[in-house]
């Protein structure tokens, strides 16, 4: 890949970096608030226990993606950005330009699912 499309995916990459940090900040202010207010009624109370589970499971997925984006961030520092980690074939450019940080192409992603690798 040339240099001037991997770095339009690391702009993509930064960018979506950074939004993750920030809703994964906002997650953990919220979840901390709610936590704090102990004078509620019930109903109130199941409200901010749905809130936080939702949160939390949010806040993983974002965690979890996080983790992904800053790993595709490393492999564009080490010139292997766009590389399947497994067969180390090129991904698929319409798989990367839908999800920048993906770490395998399509084959391997399949076989993947399928727990065979
Ligand atoms: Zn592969």
């Amino acid at each position: 890949m040339i240099a001037k499309e991997v770095d339009s995916y690391i702009r993509r990459l930064q960018n979506k970096e950074r939004e993750l940090v920030r809703a994964i900040a906002k997650y953990e202010t919220d979840g901390r608030e709610s936590k704090d207010s102990e004078t509620q009624d019930f109903m109130d109370r199941a409200n901010h226990t749905y809130t936080k589970e939702t949160l939390f499971q949010k806040s993983d997925s974002d965690r979890a993606t996080l983790g992904l984006v800053q790993a595709a961030l490393e492999r564009a520092d080490d010139g292997s950005f766009g590389l399947c980690i497994e067969c180390g074939r090129l991904v698929e450019r319409k798989r990367l330009d839908a999800v920048p940080w993906a770490r395998h192409c399509i084959n391997c992603q399949k076989l993947q699912d399928e727990g065979q690798l």
